[in-house]
Order: C-alpha cells, then structure tokens, then sequence
C-alpha cells in the first residue's frame, strides 16, 4: 500500500467567474456541510445564480438565504457534478481530460 496523498487544501480549485467586469456583481455565500463559506461574484442581472456551489472540499455548498427566497426544494440536492466529485478529484479529471484529449488528438490508425 503506498501512502496517498490526500490534497485537500483549500483553494486548489479555480472557479472560473467570467463577464464580471461589466454587469454589477452580487456576492453570493454558499455554506457546505463542514461550514465552509464559499463566496461568488455572480452577476446581480444574471438571475442564474445556481442554488448549491461545490466546496473546495467537496461538499456541496448550499446558497445562504435561499430557503426564504426559494420554494421548498430538496435540501440536499446534488448535481452531477457532485456525484462526480465523490467519486474522482478535480485533479483526478483533469488528467482524465487530459488522457481523452491525447487519444483525441492522435491520429487515427487505419482500421
Ligand atoms: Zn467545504
């Protein structure tokens, strides 16, 4: 058995905020279950602001302030990306993307 290294340190993932510049932005705050707050520039015209935001630790941060906004909902609704993150690392994707992209890119031998 070889000794894993389990990363979780925060702030490892990068969350990509883009079109922020222009539009006025709202923080929005997402707590997870281990209490950690993840805040987010969405926005404020985009009224896309999605319910629950992976943590860096891979929980699911749920959006501070929803449940009064929002009709009752599942509270622990996970998305894909959830279930993904249970089973695979962020860095263990990226080096799956990175192996597809690989195959992808090398020519096809004649079959
Ligand atoms: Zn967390």
């Amino acid at each position: 058995m070889a000794n894993t290294m389990r990363g979780s340190r925060m702030g490892t993932t990068s969350y990509e905020t883009d079109g922020g510049l222009f539009a006025p932005r709202a923080l929005t705050t997402y707590v997870c279950d281990q209490g950690h707050q993840v805040t987010m520039p969405f926005s404020a015209e985009a009224d896309e602001i999605p319910d629950s935001w992976p943590c860096a630790c891979g929980a699911t941060g749920m959006l501070v302030g929803a449940a009064q906004n929002a009709p009752v909902k599942q509270k622990h609704l996970r998305t894909h990306w959830d279930m993904l993150l249970e089973r695979r690392t962020v860095k263990d994707l990226e080096g799956l993307l990175k192996e597809r992209l690989e195959v992808l890119r090398r020519p096809r031998k004649s079959a």
